[in-house]
């Protein structure tokens, strides 16, 4: 037997807890299905200060701590492990598969942000949890007075390059250009680092080591000149890309994959409206997902009522 709900969110990070309230407290009968634990992105950031509110900056864990008690007081009903596989359309509704179960829904709001990306270079898959991580929150203290390095020059990069320097005894950031994408205030802070040097115009072309890395073959972008770095860690920043196959045709995605939507937040599929990382736009941060969530939500309400 399907589960039904007026109101289905897929993700339960910044954009869909967000959606999650609007929804309850316009007394729309919603789920959402979480395909591990609530807080989304966020729960592995080490701390945010760009999230209004918080002027001495707040943990992610925290923040998200906070958003998931707010959508709970709303009586938000909430699946945790629940991953959406399949989602079609059956007449009016929507029918969602997990892998325990099968739920209906009016309208549906997808909110399932992005995963990080890999190198793809010879080593990595091999050396994942052997000292090669994606989340410095979750693994930078195994690097207590070691030596590692950070790949990337975006905003995750610097600031997840300065939470490390806390703990390390020296990060390499090692960036393809000559100059980083990050923050003003976050390039200002790592250059200020004692513990950061910066290794420019290159570029990783293979992990090296044993049972663990142990060294990182660069290449130099500019003259193709390639060395080795020694090294106990490594965290890759290099991006993120959503991972939104369950929706199979129902919507339309750019050529990186994320959904096109228009400005309130609907996709060519009546009732499927997207919110947060997951669609193109230009700004990805806690604060626009939750801009969308609240958008995505009054507009999903709005179109069940007219259904009702
Ligand atoms: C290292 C790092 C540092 C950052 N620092 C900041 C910062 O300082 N300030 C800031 O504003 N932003 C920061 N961001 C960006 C911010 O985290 C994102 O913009 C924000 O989390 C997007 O929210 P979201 O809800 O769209 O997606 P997410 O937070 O990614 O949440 C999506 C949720 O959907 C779930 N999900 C995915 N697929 C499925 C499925 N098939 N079924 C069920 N559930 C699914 C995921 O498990 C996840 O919980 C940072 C990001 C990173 C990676």
């Amino acid at each position: 037997m399907a589960i039904f709900h007026e109101a289905i969110i897929i993700g339960g990070g910044p954009a869909g807890l967000t959606a999650g309230i609007y929804l309850m407290r316009a007394g729309i009968d919603a789920l959402l299905l979480e395909k591990v634990i609530l807080g989304g992105a966020p729960v592995n950031t080490w701390h945010i200060e760009n999230y209004p509110g918080f002027p001495e900056g707040i943990s992610g864990r925290e923040l998200m701590e906070r958003f998931a008690a707010h959508a709970k007081a709303f009586n938000l009903n909430i699946k945790e492990f629940a991953r959406v596989e399949e989602v079609s359309q059956n007449g009016n509704k929507f029918i969602l598969k997990t892998d325990e179960d099968i739920y209906e829904a009016k309208g549906i709001i997808v909110a399932t942000g992005t995963e990080s990306s890999k190198i793809g270079i010879p080593g990595e898959d091999r050396f994942i949890g052997r000292g090669i991580s994606y989340c410095a929150t979750c693994d930078g203290m195994f690097f207590k007075n070691l030596e590692v390095a950070v790949i990337g020059g975006g905003d995750a990069a610097v600031e997840e390059g300065l939470s490390l320097a806390n703990i390390a005894k020296k990060v390499y950031v090692i960036h393809r250009r000559d100059n980083l994408r990050a923050q003003k205030i976050l390039q200002e802070r790592a250059f200020k680092n004692p513990k950061m040097e910066f290794l420019w115009n290159k570029r990783p072309i293979e992990f090296q080591g044993k049972d663990q890395i142990e060294s990182i073959v660069l290449e130099d972008t500019k003259t193709g000149e390639h060395t080795d770095l020694k090294i106990d860690g490594v965290f890759v920043y290099v991006g993120s890309r959503p991972d939104v196959g369950f929706l199979g045709n129902l919507v339309d995605k750019d050529e990186a994959g994320f959904i096109l939507t228009d400005e309130n937040l609907a996709t060519k599929t009546k009732g499927i409206f997207v919110a947060g990382d997951v669609r193109k736009k230009r700004l990805r941060q806690v604060s626009t997902a939750v801009g969308d969530g609240a958008l995505a939500a009054v507009e999903l309400e709005r179109f069940i009522l007219e259904t009702r």
